[in-house]
C-alpha cells in the first residue's frame, strides 16, 4: 500500500481485514467448490479475494476506488479466474456483467466484507437485480446483521427483516470484534449467511402491495397496526379496514412487530380490494 502511495477513505467504508484466521473463517462459511461463481463487492487490497481465487471457479470483483485497481491488478496478477471491475456497484446493473463468468452456468455465491455505509442499498440492489444469487455470506455492521435475521417479538424486528427474509433464510454465521480491521471501525462486525429459499417464503396475491402494506406498517413502530393502516389510507377508510381485518382474524390493536412475514401475508390480502 505504501509502495502505490495509497491512503485509507472513509468516505468508501475502507476498514481492511488482514486476519487469515477470520478470512479462512469466511470462505469455509461460504462453503465454496470449483463449481461455484462468486460475486465480491469491494475487494480492497485482495485479502479476502486470494482466499475466494483459491477455492472458486472464478471471482468478479467490484471496486469502487480506482487507487486500489493497480494495487489488485499486482497482488493478484497470477489468477487467471479473477476479473476485476472498477465500478460502484450500486450504479451498474449486475445482469450486464454476470454473463461475463467463463461458466455463467455455475451457481453464483456473493462473499464480500461490505462497506459499511450502504450495507443495505447494496443489500437490496443485490436482491432486486433478481439474479438467482444462490448465497450471501456477508460482514456488516453487527447490528445490520442483527435486524436482518431478526425475528417477530424482537426490537430489531422490522421491514428490513422482512425485506430480506422473504427471498433468503438469514443467520448470524459468526461475530468479528472491531480490532481486527485496519482501520478499526467504531463498532463490531457479523457474518450473515443468506441462503436463497427456492421461492418467497410466502404467496401473496400481489407483491407490491405486500411490501407497501408492510412498509406502512412499520411506520410508527410504537402505534397499533390499525393506526398505521389508518395514516395510510386516510381516517375515512377506517370502518372498511377494521371489518376487513377482523374477517381476516388479524386484531386491529396488534403491532406490527408481533406480526410474522406469513401474517403480513394474510394482511396484505385481507387489504387488497384497498389497492
Ligand atoms: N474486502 C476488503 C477486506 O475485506 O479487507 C475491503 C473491505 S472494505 C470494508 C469495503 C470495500 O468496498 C473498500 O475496498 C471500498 O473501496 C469498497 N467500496 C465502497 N463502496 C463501494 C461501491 N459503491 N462499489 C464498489 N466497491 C465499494
Amino acid at each position: 500500500m505504501r509502495r502505490h502511495d495509497f491512503n485509507f477513505k472513509k468516505k468508501f467504508g475502507q476498514n481492511f481485514l488482514t486476519d487469515q484466521n477470520i478470512l479462512s473463517k469466511i470462505t469455509a462459511t461460504a462453503e465454496l467448490s470449483k463449481e461455484v461463481n462468486v460475486i465480491e463487492i469491494g475487494p480492497g487490497i485482495g485479502s479476502l479475494t486470494q482466499y475466494l481465487l483459491e477455492n472458486s471457479a472464478e471471482v468478479m470483483a467490484f471496486e469502487i476506488d480506482k487507487t486500489l485497481i493497480p494495487i489488485l491488478e499486482e497482488t493478484l496478477a497470477d489468477y487467471e479466474n479473477f476479473q476485476l471491475v472498477a465500478a460502484d456497484v450500486l450504479k451498474i446493473d449486475l445482469n450486464d456483467y454476470i454473463k461475463n463468468f467463463k461458466n455463467p452456468e455455475l451457481p453464483i455465491k456473493v462473499v464480500a466484507n461490505l462497506p459499511y455505509y450502504i450495507t443495505t442499498p447494496i443489500l437490496m440492489h443485490l436482491i432486486e437485480s433478481k439474479i438467482p444469487f444462490a448465497e450471501f455470506v456477508v460482514m456488516m455492521q453487527k447490528e445490520v446483521a442483527d435486524r436482518i435475521a431478526a425475528q417477530p417479538n424482537s426490537k430489531a424486528y422490522g421491514s428490513l427483516s422482512i425485506a430480506v427474509q422473504y427471498y433468503m433464510d438469514a443467520q448470524v454465521a459468526f461475530i468479528v470484534p472491531r480490532t481486527v480491521f485496519i482501520p478499526a471501525p467504531n463498532v463490531d462486525s457479523a457474518i450473515l449467511r443468506m441462503v436463497r429459499r427456492e421461492k418467497p417464503l410466502v404467496e401473496v396475491q400481489d407483491e407490491d402491495w405486500f411490501f407497501k402494506i408492510m412498509h406502512s406498517s412499520f411506520v410508527h413502530r410504537r402505534k397499533t397496526l390499525m393506526n398505521n393502516m389508518q395514516a395510510e389510507f386516510g381516517k375515512e377508510a377506517k370502518p372498511e379496514i377494521e371489518k376487513l381485518l377482523l374477517a381476516a382474524d388479524i386484531s386491529p390493536s396488534i403491532r406490527a412487530e408481533a406480526l410474522s412475514i406469513p401474517d403480513f401475508a394474510k394482511l396484505s390480502d385481507a387489504l387488497i380490494s384497498l389497492k
